[in-house]
């Protein structure tokens, strides 16, 4: 059964439809990817998923339970966590606020400090920069920090939006072995990129949006790129 389903999702701005039947399934200890060039429907996906956008049709399950219509913290409780496009990293906050902030649900609070521990020695270079303000650390380092806040939250599941935007290749290169090491130690993981290549390098499986619709889907190694290519502009 997978861990994640999405079945025939509808999604609205107002009057403007942004998804049309999406239905997509992850399977637990996967990496999925979703592709899609600007304004393909990728955000509206995620923030569906991660209930910050209300659906008009369709339904979501997560662990075999319904989570359209729940509020944003309670998904994360049931163990679904974001790092969202962009980082945002609060920008008044230190470090290690920065990461405190991921832990809020009573569950994850309880064990908070081990939590911190762990993702310190994830990525060593936050420890030595824990007192500092987030927003001093380098792109690369807040992609670190933005991860590691959604570590806080012990998540079974974690969903990473262009994780590889406007990072050097080096950069980049490291922040995806951090995605596999993640994934190793036990979470199901859901890439949302652009960058095609890279993604279906490390992907089990992989979804191509178009104009809200899913055009593609299957495993990376089958498919070629010219259909890749074909999914992805709809030439
Ligand atoms: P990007 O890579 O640029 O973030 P995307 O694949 O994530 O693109 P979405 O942001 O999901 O695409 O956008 C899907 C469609 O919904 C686009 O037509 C976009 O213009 C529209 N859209 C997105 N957010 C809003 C909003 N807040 N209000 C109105 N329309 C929106």
């Amino acid at each position: 059964m997978p861990v994640l389903e999405v079945n025939d999702l509808d999604a609205y701005y107002g009057e403007l439809q942004a998804l049309f039947k999406v239905s997509l399934e992850v399977g637990a200890g996967r990496i999925v990817s979703v592709l899609g060039a600007n304004g393909a429907g990728k955000s509206t996906l995620l923030k569906s998923i991660c209930g910050l956008l209300e659906s008009r049709a369709g339904k979501i399950f997560f662990g075999g339970k319904r989570i359209d219509g729940l509020l944003p913290h309670d998904i994360v409780d049931l163990g679904l966590s974001l790092v969202p496009e962009g980082r945002k990293i609060f920008s008044s906050l230190t470090v290690r606020e920065n990461l405190m902030i991921g832990s809020y649900t009573p569950k994850a609070r309880k064990e908070r400090l081990e939590t911190l521990e762990r993702i310190l020695q994830f990525f060593p270079s936050l420890r030595s920069r824990i007192s500092q303000k987030g927003t001093d650390l380098s792109g690369g380092e807040q992609q670190m920090l933005a991860i590691g806040r959604a570590l806080m939250s012990r998540p079974r599941f974690i969903i990473f939006d262009e994780i590889s935007l406007g990072l050097s290749p080096l950069v980049i290169k490291e922040l995806y072995k951090a995605v596999k090491k993640i994934n190793k130690e036990g979470m199901t993981v859901v890439l949302v990129e652009q960058d095609v290549k890279r993604s279906l390098k490390v992907a089990d499986f992989a979804y191509i949006l178009q104009e809200g619709k899913v055009t593609l889907k299957g495993n990376p190694r089958l498919l070629t790129e010219e259909t890749v290519r074909r999914a992805y502009f709809g030439i």
